[in-house]
């Protein structure tokens, strides 16, 4: 029999964290943080202890987890790289450091980038695999990772081989057939893996909602193509803002403005943080391209701009979401030395997270940027979630005996549920709706 624990990620988008049990063994299924609970501390979030962060919602809640189950954990595994998935393991993993840290060569290249930004110190012993690997975690247990497309680089949908069958944990993958950057999901091992029987597959659901298909990334990258090579007026300031941890369309952004005879220079601490793990774990490369993150070096690029011309540059910048402390944001607050002037353009790679916090930032950046005459172009951007239909390719691929929702509100996950029953899944038979902090047992 196989125990599950939905401890974060059941009730909200974020803080995901699963805890699988098979006898006395137990594997941790990503350590997430909700980021939406951190945007009103801004810059400060991360100086809050962990007892805090609890209490403000960011944190899965594994208290009682760790209490019954924290002496039997035998690894934690993550996903990939996004907060979402690993922004807890800095406050939690600590908890467990007997337990070896799993994941894909970029993901912990951003772990570690997290541990030095919060002089944090992880005691658990680190083991990279990459996509496409197995790793045997004791007699019992094996972790296989299986190559996914998503919106940041190397993730792994994990497939944990038990005796009692393959566990899987899909949390956040779309099917790209056109990637900008690396090969498509793994189809071959996703089918193997259903012939050979998937006891449960437990997936993001994050964008269950939308019907039809999650499009390609290469979208993005003819959207940008068409809208930068085709400006009218290309003397002015551009300004492109996407998500940091997208290396692979930041990538694109800087090759079009170079297309395009201008300089790109990325800025912001994010930026750097997920571009030097790409380059570090040799993936997309950046020394090619200037990154100013640090006070002085910002202010150097800013004069530089000034000096040589704005119409020289593309900058591509934090701030998508109108983050207060990001640095779109200063600009457009008259903050920084460079300011926005008439007809500058910005361009806004991303879609806002519905939040009521992040819409209202981005209502009001964009209100900022209008009134000074400033051109802005919106929602240049495909979603990393699967849709709909995505979902249903992936159940018929997986076959799993049981499948559990996960990464959504109560919402999307009954309409997860809902797309499972349209399968021939019964709820509450082999189609299961988890909350946060409840416990399911399976066979
Ligand atoms: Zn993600």
């Amino acid at each position: 029999m196989i125990e599950l624990w939905a401890v974060g990620g059941y009730s909200e988008i974020g803080k995901n964290l699963t805890a699988i049990r098979y006898k006395d063994e137990v594997i941790i299924f990503d350590m997430g943080i909700d980021v939406s609970k951190l945007i009103s501390y801004e810059g400060e979030a991360w100086k809050l202890n962990s007892r805090k962060l609890l209490n403000i919602g960011a944190l899965p809640d594994d208290t009682q987890m760790r209490r019954e189950w924290g002496g039997m954990v035998k690894a934690i595994i993550c996903t990939h790289g996004h907060l979402d998935h690993i922004g807890a393991i800095t406050k939690l993993a600590n908890n467990y450091r007997n337990a070896p840290i799993i994941a894909t060569p970029f993901t912990i290249e951003v772990i570690r980038n997290q541990e030095k930004d919060q002089k944090a110190r992880l005691e658990n012993k680190i083991i990279k695999l990459n996509p496409g690997s197995i790793f045997k975690i004791n007699k019992d247990l094996t972790v296989e990772f299986v190559y996914a497309t998503h919106s940041t680089l190397q993730t792994a949908m994990i497939a944990l081989h038990t005796p009692e069958g393959v566990i899987m944990y899909t949390n956040d993958w779309k099917f790209d057939d056109n990637p900008t950057f690396g090969k498509k999901s793994d189809y071959a091992t996703l089918k193997k893996l259903g012939k050979q029987g998937v006891l449960a597959l437990i997936s993001d659901s994050t964008r269950i909602d939308h019907y039809g298909r999650t499009f390609s990334e290469s979208l993005v990258k003819e959207m940008l193509k068409d809208l930068l090579l085709n400006l009218k007026h290309e003397d002015k300031l551009i300004v492109l803002t996407t998500f940091a941890s997208h290396c692979a369309r930041i990538r694109n952004m800087v090759d079009i403005a170079k297309k395009m005879g201008r300089t790109p220079i990325i800025f912001g601490r994010s930026m750097r943080n997920y571009l030097d793990a790409s380059t570090r774990a040799k993936l997309i490369n950046f020394k090619d391209t200037e990154i100013a993150s640090y006070k002085d070096e910002v202010s150097a690029a800013f004069e530089r701009i000034e000096k040589v011309g704005r119409k020289k540059f593309i900058l591509i910048m934090t701030g998508n979401q109108g983050e207060p402390d990001a640095m779109l944001s200063k600009m457009a607050r008259n903050e920084l030395d460079l300011r926005f002037q008439k007809g500058d353009v910005v361009v806004f790679c991303s879609e806002t997270i519905p939040t009521p916090i992040c819409e209202a930032n981005r209502g009001n950046i964009e209100k900022q940027l209008r009134d000074k005459g400033v051109r802005l172009f919106l929602d240049v951007h495909v979603s990393g979630h699967a849709s709909r239909e995505d979902h249903r390719d992936l159940l018929k691929m997986v076959k799993p005996k049981h499948y559990i929702p996960s990464h959504g509100t109560l919402q999307k996950l009954a309409s997860a549920v809902e797309l499972a029953i349209e399968e021939g899944y019964k709820l509450g038979e082999n189609a299961h709706l988890l909350q946060d902090g409840q416990r399911l047992k399976i066979s």
